[in-house]
């Protein structure tokens, strides 16, 4: 079965429909791509999955569990790790702290082992020398891969990815390019909102292209690039 099943989504900021009526699926272990204008409802529907934004209709469903007000968002965002364009590091932790310390608190993770799975994760993303920095002391790429680890820290299920590249020059984008064919390989369901048509080609197994809060096309990067 689907990894996330969407029907009839929607989302409204006040009488604006941000999302309207939206159905997908996601099977595990997908890349999916989001594109489309600005203000289309791309980081609107991505935030919905983890109940940053809450659906005000349809049906979300991530690994069978159905998403509305009753479910328990630490559980929930344990699952389905967020990215955000803007890092959102904890300014006054190291980034070796800002990797453990969701683990330790959400899933008691021993402090000497969610530190020795911290440093994997930050070689993995080429920013284990940093492990004893603070994010002011980075580089605006340097912390979007301190994001990617901390979130891959809490081993999620689904990883969401706002504008992941936008800090990013074109060495470290084919890293997070390789970052995200790997999560791929281990069973990670990863949706990724960006503006970069090369990224998404490289990326994709299916696009989703949003316009004004609908879905007009959901097709594999071939097709969809090729289209006239
Ligand atoms: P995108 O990610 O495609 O740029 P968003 O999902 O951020 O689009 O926004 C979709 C629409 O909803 C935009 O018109 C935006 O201004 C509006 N919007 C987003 N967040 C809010 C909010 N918290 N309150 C009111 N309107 C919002
Ligand atoms: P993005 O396109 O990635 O959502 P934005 O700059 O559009 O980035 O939005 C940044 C923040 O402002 C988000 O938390 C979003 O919910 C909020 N926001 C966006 N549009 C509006 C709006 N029209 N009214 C209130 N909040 C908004």
């Amino acid at each position: 079965s689907a990894m996330i099943s969407v029907r009839n989504l929607s989302k409204l900021y006040k009488d604006f429909i941000a999302l309207d009526r939206i159905s997908f699926d996601v099977q595990r272990g997908e890349k999916i791509v989001v594109l489309g204008p600005s203000g289309s409802g791309k980081s609107t529907l991505i935030r919905c999955f983890n109940r940053i934004e809450p659906h005000d209709s349809g049906i979300l469903s991530i690994d069978g569990q159905i998403i509305n007000a009753q479910t328990d968002l630490t559980q929930l965002r344990a699952t389905v790790g967020l990215v955000f364009q803007n890092y959102n590091l904890f300014p006054h932790l190291s980034v070796l702290d800002n990797c453990t310390l969701a683990p330790r608190l959400v899933k008691k993770t021993p402090r000497a082992s969610a530190e020795e799975m911290a440093m994997r994760f930050l070689k993995q993303v080429n920013i284990a020398e940093q492990a004893n920095k603070y994010p002011i002391q980075l580089s605006g790429g340097q912390q979007q891969r301190v994001a990617i680890a901390r979130a891959l820290c809490m081993q999620p299920e689904v990883m969401l990815f706002d504008e992941p590249t936008a800090a990013l020059d074109p060495e470290a984008i084919s890293g997070v390019v390789a970052i995200m064919n790997d999560l791929a390989q281990q069973g990670i369901t990863t949706l990724c909102v960006t503006h970069e048509m090369g990224f998404a080609r490289h990326i994709a197994d299916r696009i989703i292209f949003m316009d004004k809060g609908r879905i007009l096309e959901i097709t594999p990067p071939a097709e969809f690039f090729t289209n006239p």
